[in-house]
């Protein structure tokens, strides 16, 4: 049996589009949220139209996938001044958290995405939030995820859960995870329309997809690629 719905927190990148799939094959209506929030480039929110009309064209899918909802927080670019919303070098601070750290992003998108949620009947979240990641942002967390959902769930006065599918899954499981659930026409959506790159660069195709191939999200990413696909050839 489906689950009657989920709100997908869908960024246009790798995570967000194998949430999206995995909340379409178990959820009998989707929708997604997305936000703009001053990042520096915009190439990932320019891809989620692509990739929601992709991905509705596999099974089912289409009937199932409904409306998308963007949600404008300029005052959280203005307020965290990280790599990712200004024209900065991505390096590590003194905490071990590199620059591109948004303090506080997760929680107050899965706040948001709950109050939409509440007001169209939604009853779960999803969110490619992964502790495996190699950035270690505290609010991707499982603990944090838990303690949110309680947290949200107690101040909306209804159960509200917080799936994050890819929380103890590293890249290359990732790319296995979508092989799993869309087969290769879900891998081809992936690679073709996910954008993952820091810098916003589609210039050059990779084998793992378009980006700058230099930057930490691009290393992570092809990485994960490599270890899949060696994976899967041996
Ligand atoms: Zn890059």
């Amino acid at each position: 049996m489906t689950a009657p719905s989920a709100l997908v927190l869908f960024s246009g990148g790798q995570d967000s589009t194998v949430c999206l799939a995995w909340a379409l094959e178990r959820f009998a209506h989707v929708e997604t949220a997305g936000f703009h929030y001053g990042q520096r480039h915009e190439v990932e929110l320019d891809q989620r139209g692509i990739i929601r009309d992709a991905v509705a064209k596999i099974g089912d899918w289409g009937a199932r996938l409904g409306p998308d909802t963007m949600i404008a927080l300029p005052e959280l670019g203005r307020l965290s001044e990280t790599a990712l919303t200004r024209e900065r070098e991505i390096a590590f601070q003194e905490s071990g958290l590199p620059n591109t750290f948004v303090p506080g992003r997760n929680l107050l998108f899965l706040t948001y995405a709950a109050a939409l949620a509440y007001r169209r009947g939604i009853t779960t979240l999803v969110g490619g939030m992964c502790e495996t990641d190699f950035s270690g942002y505290p609010d991707c967390r499982h603990a944090t995820m838990t303690a949110m959902q309680e947290a949200l769930s107690l101040g909306l006065d209804q159960p509200l859960a917080i799936e994050t599918p890819l929380m103890f899954v590293n890249k290359a499981g990732t790319w296995a995870l979508a092989e799993t659930i869309g087969g290769a026409a879900l891998v081809d959506i992936v690679i073709e329309h996910s954008h993952t790159c820091y810098l916003g660069d589609r210039t050059v195709r990779h084998a793992w997809g378009y980006g700058c191939g230099v930057c930490p999200a691009c290393q992570l990413r092809a990485n994960g690629y490599a270890q899949w696909r060696g994976s899967t050839v041996a």
